[in-house]
């Protein structure tokens, strides 16, 4: 049986992910759904955020379904999601972003780069390493690739004008677009935000390194009007993870007010990763509709509720499946 860990974290995770969680439940209730507590209200409660238990319980999944942990300014606490992330190898950040006439995946890599961690002061200058590895990158283009050779085309995201790194990057992802067939071109990717904002339409898949990536997937999400309705994966070799795009938002936390599309969407491409493209996209075209019919929340110019847009969205779906 697919066994799937469900994280609501901190914030509006904990408004989002339960109606997720009740999307996924609709569909297939032959999942089977599990709580692991992870995140910032667990360490104000008992000193650890996430702790060996707990990230073998997020191991044996087959996917996660994540929501949003707050990471407070104490120094002395230490990001789970990026200690997930590198105990997982979860290296490819997948964003897909669609809308009026356009319909592109940014794909970021997430372990190397300008993250590489590997960064020092001296005394009148600090600096840090953007480390691009023929591994790290060869893995990234596969990815790419295979979501490419599925939908369109590629574009590399680069700086090799400039960047000796970026130029080892685009050669290795060039390679690899060749060999698997996929039509395939490189765009500066100073140009590229620019370009995706007044042209998306040109865009299918994009490639590209994790701080450009970074960068780029934000942008982006003002094609869509917000961070309350992108989906992303967080994917490895073993390991698969979904979240909304968004954080927890502790400024409205609580009220019932966060827009949950972003975490249904999650929970699509999470059905998408199973094979399942039936059933996700019956809970795309159910938020559509709910959407369509003006069921909007607050972000959106509306006044409904988390809970009962979730439960339009129910509504919708029993009629489609
Ligand atoms: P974190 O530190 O956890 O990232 P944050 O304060 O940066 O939290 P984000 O979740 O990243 O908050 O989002 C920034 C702002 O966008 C929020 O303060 C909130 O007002 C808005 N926002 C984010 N997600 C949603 C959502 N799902 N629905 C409505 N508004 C949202
Ligand atoms: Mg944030």
């Amino acid at each position: 049986m697919v066994q799937i860990a469900v994280v609501e974290g901190d914030g509006i995770g904990q408004e989002v992910i339960p109606v997720a969680r009740a999307v996924i439940e609709a569909v297939r209730p032959d999942f089977s759904l599990y709580d692991v507590e992870v995140g910032y209200g667990r360490w104000k409660r008992t000193g650890s955020a996430c702790d060996a238990e707990t990230m073998e319980s997020l191991r044996a999944a087959d996917a996660i379904l994540f929501g949003a942990v707050t990471t407070p300014p104490d120094p002395e606490y230490r990001s789970v999601l990026l200690q997930i992330r590198r105990d997982l190898d979860l290296y490819a950040n997948i964003r897909p972003i669609r809308g009026d006439g356009f319909d592109l995946v940014i794909v970021r890599e997430n372990t190397e780069g300008l993250y590489s961690g590997i960064e020092w002061r001296e005394a009148d200058r600090a600096c840090t390493l953007r480390v691009i590895t023929e591994k790290g990158s060869r893995r990234i283009a596969r990815c790419a690739c295979t979501l490419a050779k599925q939908r369109r085309h590629l574009t590399i995201g680069n700086k090799a004008n400039v960047l000796k790194s970026d130029a080892f990057f685009l050669e290795i992802c060039t390679r690899e677009a060749e060999e698997a067939g996929v039509p395939c071109k490189a765009h500066y990717i100073d140009a590229l935000c620019l370009d995706i904002l007044m042209h998306p339409d040109r865009y299918d898949v994009i490639v590209t390194t994790n701080m450009f990536g970074d960068i780029l997937s934000d942008a982006a999400a003002y094609l869509v009007g917000g961070l309350g309705l992108l989906p992303s994966a967080n994917i490895g070799d073993k390991h698969a993870f979904f979240e909304p795009v968004h954080g927890s938002a502790p400024d409205i936390a609580g009220k019932n007010v966060a827009n949950p599309i972003a975490a249904i969407k999650s929970a699509a491409m999470m059905l998408r990763h199973f094979g399942d493209t039936e059933h996700a996209a019956a809970v795309e075209e159910a938020v559509r509709l709910t959407v369509a019919k003006g069921t909007r929340t607050v972000d959106l110019g509306g006044a409904t509720g988390t809970r009962e847009f979730g439960e339009a969205v129910l509504g919708e779906l029993g009629a489609l499946i």
